[in-house]
């Protein structure tokens, strides 16, 4: 038996405007005797910046599963009432930002379903999968399409596994679901008594193992083992599928690994303390900056990051540059994780709500200011622009990543491809349209050396348009293509200007 509750959701209207981060971020415990909803909560609390526009967490006792999810942050969602009610030794944790299907409480996760024969299932997905239309028409002939008003691929999953799980068990209804979903998947599942966890035969998102005193965690970043006090195990490899329960862990392959890892993730969406693949995130972009100051020099008195992701790039540029590292600018750590609406007045302050700069610090200076990506040029026109008031006598613009001409399909919202400001421009359209004195980009290639990974292994698509993993025709993909085909609308989402991408600020920013 399972049940399922809700608090009030929140009001779409109330949310934050921009600020939330891409993609999603999942969790998962197993551990016998341990406050499992605490320690997801922490895991989440974690990757809080995978996906800040829901949160939830299901819990499972051997015997049901109680799954609660709402609109908001981690920390908004769950008090401590809350999770003390949350009893079980089996938890599944997931914090969103919709990649796929609108900003509801329905889309919110961990899915949940029920299996014909009564147990039940809840989920949570980190990606997107790309042949959605497909597995819907499975859904459809097989009737298991949601009637709680979910519209995401995730859902949709969750509903053909539990269908697999009636007559075979879910563990086996994995094996031969999974080789037929195409896309990026890391997923956390679990049943009343055994975690689950499995991911996209090329790796796209990240997912690892790690170890409790009295148990078995398994994460989207090794930083959110660290917070829970979990040892590092290894990673879930491209097409594995682990089972844990009271017998132990079990592990098999339903598909032969082709890894193409998100390069993405090394330069902008993992956090700094994670690690992928082996290799440090911020050593990887302390070292992209290091590369940028050799292949992109210039004669400066200041190396200043854009905070906070801009920082460890910086580090390497000033490093390598000899030029001295100094912080001009000052970050508000707190916007975007509010949900009180800025007025019209203060909207207008417009990039001031986030940063403010250091006079003292800018004024007579020539800066090289040191950002992590350029999507639509907005940021750093208003930023250069800032800068200059504050006193600057040049300002010279350096990007720890080449330009960003294709939007994604595995998971990140990035704008529309006519929203991208170097689909339309060149390199000295794009300086002049955000004011810069002189502007250079990293190359892919010094991108892929300070990975580590072989270039083969990585995924660059959103640089060099060469998609790893086919992408179906237009009418069938597109964040909204699910709520389209319920409005008989399917089609009207182009792929490379897909409906509702790009429609807040282009790129998410944490
Ligand atoms: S297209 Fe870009 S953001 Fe998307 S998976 Fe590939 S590298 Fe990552």
């Amino acid at each position: 038996m399972a049940d399922q509750f809700r608090t009030g959701p929140m009001p779409v209207s109330d949310q934050p405007e921009v600020e939330p981060r891409e993609e999603c971020g999942v969790f998962g415990v197993w551990a016998p005797g341990e406050e499992v909803a605490k320690l997801t909560y922490y895991g989440l609390y974690a990757l809080q910046h995978r996906g800040q526009e829901a949160a939830g967490i299901s819990v499972a006792d051997g015997s049901q599963i109680v799954v609660f999810k709402d609109l908001g942050l981690v920390s908004q969602v769950f008090d401590e009432q809350v999770l003390s009610s949350l009893r079980g030794h089996v938890a599944v944790g997931h914090c969103r930002y919709s990649t796929t299907g609108s900003t509801t409480w329905e889309n919110a996760q961990p899915t949940f379903r029920t299996t014909a024969i009564g147990s039940g299932l809840s989920l949570g997905h980190n990606g997107n999968l790309v042949n959605t239309a497909e597995l819907r028409e499975r859904a459809v002939e097989q009737g298991l399409l949601s009637r709680n008003g979910a519209t995401t691929d995730s859902d949709l999953l969750t509903g053909l596994l539990a269908a697999g799980a009636a007559d075979k068990g879910l563990e086996q209804a994995a094996v031969e679901l999974l080789p037929t979903v195409r896309g990026a998947y890391c997923l956390v599942f679990s049943d009343e008594s055994t975690l689950y966890a499995a991911r996209d035969p090329h790796g796209v998102r990240p997912l690892v193992l790690g170890r409790l005193e009295r148990g078995w965690v398994v994460a989207s970043e090794t930083a959110a083992l660290d917070i829970v006090g979990a040892s590092f195990v290894r990673e879930v490899e491209p097409g594995e599928l682990i089972a844990i329960d009271a017998a132990g862990l079990r592990s098999s392959r339903f598909a032969t690994p082709d890894p193409k890892g998100c390069l993405f993730e090394y330069i902008y969406l993992a956090r700094p303390d994670t690690t992928i693949a082996g290799r440090s995130v911020h050593a990887t972009r302390v070292e992209i900056g290091r590369k940028l100051a050799a292949e992109q020099p210039v004669e400066a008195d200041l190396v200043v990051p854009v905070p906070e992701s801009g920082v460890p790039a910086a580090i390497g540029y000033a490093q390598a540059s000899g030029i001295p590292y100094g912080t001009a600018l000052v970050k508000n750590a707190y916007v975007g994780r509010t949900f009180i609406q800025p007025s019209q007045t203060i909207r207008q302050l417009g990039i001031r709500l986030k940063l403010n700069p250091l006079r003292d610090v800018i004024r007579g200076k020539r800066l090289v200011v040191v950002d992590d990506t350029i999507v639509r040029g907005n940021t750093q026109r208003a930023l250069v622009r800032m800068l200059r008031e504050a006193g600057a006598l040049e300002v010279h613009v350096r990007i720890a990543a080449p330009p960003i001409r294709w939007p994604c399909f595995y998971g990140i919202d990035f704008a529309s491809r006519a929203e991208l400001i170097a689909n339309g421009l060149d390199l000295d359209g794009i300086r002049r349209s955000i004011g810069a004195d002189s502007l250079g980009y990293a190359t892919l290639e010094s991108l892929i050396a300070a990975s580590e990974q072989p270039k083969t292994r990585l995924c660059s698509a959103c640089f060099t348009g060469e998609y790893p993993i086919e992408l179906p025709e237009d009418a069938l993909i597109g964040k909204h293509l699910l709520e389209g085909i319920e409005k008989g609308v399917a089609g009207a989402a182009a792929p490379l200007a897909p409906a509702g991408y790009g429609a807040e600020d282009a790129l998410r920013r944490p």
